[in-house]
C-alpha cells in the first residue's frame, strides 16, 4: 500500500514535468583522451562541457592521477579529519593559497559541498544573506541551511544591493554577501570590485563562487582578478570540477576563517577526503594552469570568436547563452543542431527563470576556430529558418 502511494506520487509529479517539458533524463557520454573535446556516442562536437582547458583528458594530470592511486589506493578512506588526510592535501591547499593570493585554503569534497558547509558556519539565525538572484543553485542551498534572512538582490545590481544594506544591515549583527564570480547561465562577471566597497562601506562579508572563472578569467587565477586590479574578496570559493577537470571544491580565505572551517564546516567534517588521485590530478592541473597562459587564454578566445561572428556582446568568459524564450524553443533548437553534429544543451527552468529557456554555449580550449566557425554557420541558418 505505501509502496504503491509512493511509486505514484513519483509517477505523477514526473507527468506533470514531463507535460511542461521540465522532465530530465540521462543520456550516454563517453570521453575519449586524444580525440579534443568530449565526444558522445554520436561522434558530436559537444559544446556542454566545463571542462574548459581540456585537462580532464590531459596525459600529464592522468600520469599524476595514477601515480598516487597507486601509492595511496582509491580512497581516502575516512573524514580528513580522521584519517584521511593524505599528504597530497597539503600541495593543493598551497597552490590554491598561491594562485589566489590568500592566507590559505581548505579542500573540500565538491563545489556543492563547499558552499553548503562554509555559509551555515559564517551566517545563522540573526545575520543577514544578501543573494544575486542568479547565484548557482548551492550557494541557495548554504544560505536555507543558515536559516538567516535571505534577500535576493536583481542580477549584478549595485544599487538594489546598497538601498538592502542601507534598509538592512544595522537589524543584522552580520551581513553575508553571496555573488558567482562568472554566472554560469549568463557568463558574465559580477562586477567584484564594486561589490568589496559595498561590502565594506556597510561591514558585509563577500563571498564569491568562483566555479567558472578559474583556469579561464584573469590569466586563470579566475573572477576576482578580472579586473585592472585585483578585487578584494575575503571569501573566494571554487570548484576543481571544471577548468581544473577533476573533481572537488576550495574556499580560500584568511588563516582564521580556514581554520575555524575545519572545525566547523559540517560537509567538510563529515564526509569522507577525496581519492587521493582525484587530490594528485587537481595538483598537476593547477601546475598548467599557472604555467601555460596560452592554454589558459583559449577558452575566452574561443568563445569571442563566437560572439564576434554571430555580432553579439562580446563573451566576458567561456560561457555564451542565447536566450530564445520557451523550453520548447529551447530543445527544438538543441535538437536541430544535435542533428548537424554540435551537442548544445537546452537549459530550462529551474535551472533558468521562466521565459528564459535557452541554448548554452561552454567554449574550451579543445575547440578547434574551425568547430566554431562551423557551429557559427549552422546556428546562423537554424536562427533564419526559425
Ligand atoms: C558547478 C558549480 C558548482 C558546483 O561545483 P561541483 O564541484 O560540481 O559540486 C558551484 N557553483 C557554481 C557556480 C557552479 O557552476
Amino acid at each position: 500500500m505505501s509502496r504503491r502511494s509512493l511509486d505514484d506520487f513519483a509517477t505523477s509529479k514526473l507527468n506533470a514535468l514531463a507535460q511542461r517539458k521540465l522532465a530530465r533524463t540521462l543520456s550516454v557520454t563517453e570521453c575519449r583522451v586524444g580525440q579534443g573535446l568530449i565526444n558522445d556516442g554520436d561522434g558530436l562536437i559537444s559544446f556542454a562541457c566545463n571542462d574548459y582547458l581540456g585537462l580532464s583528458q590531459d596525459s600529464r594530470v592522468i600520469a599524476a592521477s595514477v601515480e598516487a592511486t597507486q601509492r595511496y589506493g582509491v580512497g581516502a578512506g575516512a573524514s580528513r579529519l580522521i584519517s584521511g588526510n593524505h599528504p597530497l592535501y597539503r600541495r593543493l591547499e598551497a597552490q590554491l593559497t598561491e594562485l589566489k593570493g590568500s592566507e590559505d585554503a581548505i579542500v573540500f569534497g565538491s563545489g556543492y559541498l563547499t558552499n553548503i558547509g562554509v555559509i551555515p558556519v559564517l551566517a545563522g539565525r540573526s545575520d543577514l544573506i544578501l543573494i544575486d538572484e542568479l547565484c548557482h543553485s548551492c550557494l541557495l542551498s548554504g544560505a536555507h541551511l543558515a536559516g538567516s534572512k535571505l534577500m535576493p538582490f536583481r542580477h549584478n545590481d549595485l544599487a538594489e544591493l546598497a538601498a538592502l544594506l542601507e534598509a538592512q544591515r544595522e537589524q543584522h549583527r552580520h551581513c553575508l554577501v553571496l555573488t558567482d564570480g562568472v554566472f554560469s547561465m549568463e557568463g558574465d562577471l559580477a562586477p567584484l570590485a564594486e561589490l568589496s566597497k559595498l561590502c565594506e562601506r556597510y561591514g558585509a562579508w563577500l563571498m564569491s563562487d568562483d566555479a567558472h572563472g578559474l583556469g579561464v578569467v584573469g590569466g586563470g587565477r579566475g573572477s576576482a582578478f578580472a579586473g585592472n586590479k585585483p578585487a578584494t574578496v575575503p571569501l573566494q570559493m571554487g570548484t576543481l570540477s571544471k577548468a581544473v577537470g577533476g573533481y572537488g571544491g576550495y574556499l580560500c580565505a584568511s588563516r582564521a576563517v580556514v581554520a575555524l572551517m575545519r572545525t566547523r564546516a559540517r560537509s567538510f567534517m563529515f564526509s569522507t577526503g577525496l581519492p587521493p588521485g582525484v587530490v594528485a590530478a587537481a595538483s598537476a592541473a593547477l601546475e598548467i594552469i599557472t604555467t601555460e597562459p596560452a592554454l589558459v587564454a583559449t577558452p575566452l578566445n574561443r568563445a569571442r570568436l563566437f560572439t564576434r561572428k554571430l555580432e553579439r556582446p562580446e563573451a566576458q568568459s567561456a560561457i555564451v547563452p542565447l536566450l530564445v524564450g520557451t523550453p520548447e524553443r529551447a530543445l527544438t533548437l538543441s535538437a536541430q543542431l544535435r542533428a548537424a553534429g554540435f551537442f548544445v544543451p537546452a537549459i530550462r527552468p529551474p535551472t533558468v527563470p521562466p521565459g528564459t529557456s535557452r541554448l548554452r554555449f561552454a567554449f574550451s580550449a579543445s575547440h578547434s576556430t574551425h568547430a566554431v566557425a562551423q557551429l557559427c554557420n549552422t546556428l546562423t541558418r537554424l536562427l533564419a529558418a526559425s
